[in-house]
């Protein structure tokens, strides 16, 4: 049994942790927090999922909201459909890249943004409160065009002729998960030969849904045998995505992002300096800032979580951004990591090329980035190991936005606090596998 509130929403084990009835109440206080607006919903493939949506509606009406149900769908797809319907806000009902016994709710404001520490506060706070609205019930619609839509808007700001001449072999593992559907309808529409593997949203999750190397052994193989130019993967809500290149080999989802960032930068060479902003968050490969200078651009780096990256985009106007788990965010489509966007763009960047992805790969500068996490009790024990780190590197140049990062000549290491979990996350990256084994070794306790 397990349970994690936090300020990203909530997720435990279905139904022992994330009971019915913590799902009422959180829907509760959803339509309270939005004052009864209009509320799109959207889930991933999970049978739970199904049976939680049925119990959000419930708590969703019974304080005056109208509710949209979107269906099975991505992430990102309910991100740009509140902003489509001009709703008030969105819930996304997935446990992401969690296994199978997990759920979990996300909220999303009029703006397709997740709710920020600010506003999650304010609303984790009308939840223990319990002093919900109650108001007559405005009824559900369902609405299944946000596919659709969704892949509409990512046609129209990609070079789609281009990619339909290359007639791409892809091969694509949907995780049996909410982007089996519209990955698929992409990638047709982009003229590929698609070769889909998992990509039944009616069937059980094939492997852990984290589109890490480790998970895409199948895709790999597929990639090898269809003889495919490329291979992608995306976790079970369809914001992160993975890449596999035409040797058969998963490149690491680090790249995702960086190959898209360098592909956005090329197509806006003519653009001033100022007005080339990147933002990415504080553990993502340095491969970004490398990118970044070649093409004259400013990076960024926010604390880490998806509405940091996307609330400093859309203030600064940034050109592109995500995350360097696979979540590519371009505002141009939404403000929310999102594996069709990603897909699109990098089929571009190959288009453009006239090359092989495992050519686009090489020209990238190469990093070793580890990431590995130890047990901490509380707030405090964190903050005592985060002392003892900026004690060891003392002179060092110290990053404090989060916890803390030490950049140095020939690599860096960054050390937090987990949001969700009673952890500590250490990310370390160096040129050779070497350095960045010995950095972490450094602070290990
Ligand atoms: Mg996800």
């Amino acid at each position: 049994m397990a349970i994690k509130i936090s300020i990203s929403g909530v997720r435990g084990t279905v139904p022992d942790a994330l009971t019915p009835e913590i799902c009422l109440d959180f829907a509760k206080a959803f339509g309270t927090y939005l004052n009864s607006g209009t509320v799109v919903v959207g889930t991933d493939s999970r049978p739970s999922s199904e049976f939680i949506k049925g119990i959000v509606f419930s708590g969703l009406l019974s304080t005056g909201c109208s509710v949209i149900d979107l269906g099975i769908c991505p992430t990102p797809t309910v991100g740009i459909m509140i902003r489509e319907t001009k709703a008030s806000g969105g819930m996304v009902i997935t446990a992401s890249h969690n296994p199978l016994p997990w759920n979990g709710l996300k909220f999303m404001r009029e703006d397709g943004i997740f709710l920020n520490e600010a506003q999650a506060k304010h609303f984790l706070n009308i939840y223990e409160s319990k002093q919900f609205k109650q108001a007559a019930s405005r009824g559900v619609k369902t609405d299944l065009t946000g596919i659709d839509t969704h892949i509409r808007k990512v046609m129209k700001v990609i070079n789609a002729s281009a990619i339909r001449r290359n007639k791409f072999r892809v091969a694509i593992d949907g995780c049996n998960g909410a982007g089996s559907v519209a990955l698929v309808k992409l990638l047709e529409k982009l003229g590929c030969k698609v070769i889909a593997i998992n990509c039944n949203p009616r069937l059980p999750f094939p492997h852990d849904p984290e589109p890490i190397p480790e998970n895409l052994n199948e895709l790999a193989q597929t990639v090898k045998i269809k003889k495919a130019d490329l291979g992608f993967a995306a976790d079970s809500d369809a914001d992160r995505l993975s890449v596999v290149s035409e040797e058969g080999r998963a490149i690491g989802e680090e790249l995702t992002l960086a190959l898209a960032v360098k592909f956005i930068l090329k197509k806006n060479l003519g653009l001033s300096s100022k007005n080339k902003i990147v933002v990415t968050n504080l553990s993502t490969s340095q491969v970004i800032d490398d990118v970044a200078r070649q093409y004259g651009a400013m990076v960024i780096r926010t604390k880490i979580g998806e509405v940091h990256v996307a609330e400093e985009l859309k203030n600064l106007r940034g050109l592109i951004g995500g995350e360097g788990n696979g979540g590519v965010i371009y505002p141009q489509i939404g403000f929310n990591r999102d594996s069709l966007t990603a897909i699109a763009l990098i089929l571009n960047y190959l288009a453009a090329s006239k090359g092989k992805l495992s050519t686009l790969v090489s020209e990238m500068p190469h990093y070793e980035i580890f990431k590995t996490k130890i047990e901490c009790k509380n707030q405090d024990e964190a903050n005592e190991f985060i002392d003892k780190v900026k004690n060891v590197f003392k002179g060092e140049d110290l990053i404090l936005t989060e916890g803390v990062k030490v950049l140095l000549s020939d690599g860096w290491v960054h050390v937090r606090a987990s949001n969700t979990e009673p952890i500590i996350r250490i990310i370390a990256e160096a040129r050779e596998k070497q350095k960045a084994e010995q950095l972490i070794q450094k602070i290990l306790p």
